[in-house]
């Protein structure tokens, strides 16, 4: 059986290196300097260096299920299904989260690489948003640990296209906002030294959707003055309101616990 990964590798070896050998000897020597980390879901259909017009030493990338971001002190809270009469959720805990190579990699990327962006792309037909709502299989027991980092963006109703979009979009901007609770990540954005991005890349359409704060929406970047922003943006002019995500009157919004609080 002819083994068409080592002939990949040869022809890669081979062919291609040699008109990017220059590029890459440069990047030994002065090391990688990326402005951007890109955290992205590992579906293979997004491609981010082709998303981006990058390449080699561009990007400093982690990709997961869904594009999800731990929590900082990988402490979440996890509540029971159904609220007791009262409307309390009774089995409410704070869990422990496990390792996270996401978790290291944001810092890595923000103290040592010192990145000034941090992009945050979810995609359309996602297929961990998806298992929110249909569950996976019994013994993917990580999996499914994994997937309660996207459960506050899911909404109450029968899963349709529509709100499959929608949940993946909330769930962009859930991690955002837990993005906002590594302090590193705080105090560099509150600095103006480090830009949040909410993404949404609708694969069928080869086009980003931006998150915009201070509307509460995704715009499509054809029609968007700018490349997204986090849950934080400079206090408005006029009232000296800072439009937190928290502070949203957006759909988007899911319940929330606070950061930090
Ligand atoms: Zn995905």
């Amino acid at each position: 059986m002819p083994d068409e990964l080592l002939e990949r590798l040869r022809r890669f070896h081979d062919q291609t290196f040699p008109g990017i050998q220059d590029q890459f000897q440069d990047l030994v020597e002065q090391g990688q300097h990326p402005h951007i980390l890109f955290i992205g879901c590992s579906d293979s259909r997004l491609v981010p260096y082709l998303l981006t017009g990058t390449g080699p030493g561009d990007l400093f990338i982690v990709r997961n299920v869904a594009a999800f971001v731990p929590p900082h002190d990988g402490m979440l809270a996890v509540r029971s299904e159904q609220p007791a009469p009262d409307g309390s959720y009774l089995g409410e805990a704070r869990r422990w989260t496990g390792y996270h190579g996401t978790a290291a990699a944001i810092e890595f990327a923000v103290l040592n690489l010192q990145v000034s962006h941090i992009v945050v792309c979810g995609h359309s037909h996602c297929g961990g948003i998806r298992a929110l709502y249909e569950g996976v299989p019994k013994d993917a027991i990580n999996l499914a640990a994994w997937l309660d980092l996207g459960r506050e963006a899911v909404l109450p109703v029968q899963v349709s296209p529509e709100a499959l979009r929608r949940t993946e979009q909330r769930a962009v901007i859930l991690q955002l906002e837990r993005l906002m609770g590594y302090p590193m990540v705080r105090a560099r954005v509150e600095a103006g030294q480090l830009a949040l991005h909410g993404w949404h890349y609708v694969l069928e359409e080869g086009e980003v959707h931006v998150f915009d704060v201070k509307s509460g929406q995704f715009v499509p970047a054809s029609a968007a003055t700018h490349s997204g922003t986090g849950p934080y943006a400079e206090p408005d002019a006029d009232t000296m309101a800072s439009p937190l995500f928290n502070e949203i009157d957006a759909s988007y919004a899911a319940p929330r616990v606070k950061p930090g609080s």
